[in-house]
């Protein structure tokens, strides 16, 4: 049987990977399990921020310029829902809707979103599996000095403002993986880790008892990109929340956080790396698709380097 590679992302750092290793691998070969601690509803329609980002960054219909969204979008819907008096902190571009209210009418129909998520990507011609983590709900809340903060009014309305003392995952204890979620990460001969927020986008994943035992009984390497780049995160509050919560942000730190679920870690150049685990090294600041199939070859190569 030819070779499976399974990969565990957030939104736009994990996409960045996860388009590199879609552009090198044969076709079908690769399973995205997605974050969706996100999911929120907004104006009644369901949204998946990091489902919906990888859906637009493998079709090619991803904003370059805003760096989330669809290229190409127009904002009807938000200047007439401004007019009306309608909240305006979370913008949802027109095309962008289409997505939210199929799914929305997909969920009240009784599909769940594992199934709405594949035919989405079947319209789209992708040729990858990408599975939510569960399509039980699962909710990501950031403990602040200003209270309790639900996800995306900490992340989007609040711009990663107030300092982070903890972060839940409501209903990540009792949510059970979608289907094929296990098998992705029990049957496969790689577990990759993207470079996405291991404290906010990695970790509602690893909340999950049954993904976090497969994690752990999988024969299959798991090896991680870290989203550090020379002490910094590229993009986003990685390390503005592990210095909050009293870490060194450094790629020890990453590895210590994956702890014995990591065989292996790809860190940027010279930066400092851990000697708990096997180390490559590659420019990892994934700018252009060149950028990021290097990346992506190099993830592999220390993968195989893992099994021998
Ligand atoms: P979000 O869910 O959209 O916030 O995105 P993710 O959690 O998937 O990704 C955010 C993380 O990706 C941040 O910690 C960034 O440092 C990291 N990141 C973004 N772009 C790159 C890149 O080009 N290279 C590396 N190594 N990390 C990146």
């Amino acid at each position: 049987m030819s070779a499976r590679f399974t990969v565990l992302t957030g939104g736009v750092g994990g996409a960045k990977l996860v388009d590199g290793l879609y552009r090198i691998l044969p076709q079908n070969s690769l399973t995205a399990i997605v974050n969706t601690g996100d999911d929120f509803r907004h104006f009644g329609q369901p949204i998946s921020p990091d489902i919906d980002t990888l859906l637009y960054t493998l079709s090619g219909k991803s904003n370059q310029a805003l760096g989330w969204g669809r290229e190409g979008e127009t904002w009807n819907f938000m200047a007439a829902l401004k007019s009306l008096g309608g909240e305006d902190w979370f913008n949802l571009g027109d095309g962008d809707l289409a997505l939210h209210v199929l799914r929305g009418m997909a969920l009240s129909a009784g599909e769940p979103l594992s199934g709405i998520i594949a035919r989405f990507a079947e319209a789209w011609d992708l040729q990858l599996s990408i599975l939510p983590m569960t399509d039980d709900a699962v909710a990501t809340w950031v403990e602040t000095d200003e209270g309790l903060l639900p996800f995306q009014r900490y992340f989007v309305e609040r711009q990663c403002a107030p300092k982070v003392q903890a972060v839940r995952f409501e209903g990540a204890a009792e949510a059970v993986p979608a289907p094929g979620v296990v098998a992705a990460i029990m049957d496969c001969d790689t577990v990759l880790v993207a470079p996405s927020n291991p404290w906010l986008s990695v970790d509602p994943l690893l909340a999950i008892p049954q993904i976090r035992k497969a994690l752990e009984s999988t024969k299959a390497p798991v090896i991680a990109v870290s989203p550090l780049v020379e002490g910094k995160a590229v993009k986003g509050p990685t390390a503005k929340l592990m210095d909050e919560l009293g870490l060194e942000v450094t790629n020890h730190s990453i590895a210590a956080h994956y702890g014995n679920l990591l065989d292996g870690l790809v860190v940027h150049n010279k930066d400092e790396a851990p000697q708990s685990v096997a180390i490559a090294r590659t420019d990892t600041l994934m700018k252009s698709p060149k950028d990021r199939e290097r990346v992506a070859r190099t993830v592999l190569a220390l993968a195989a380097e893992c099994r021998r």
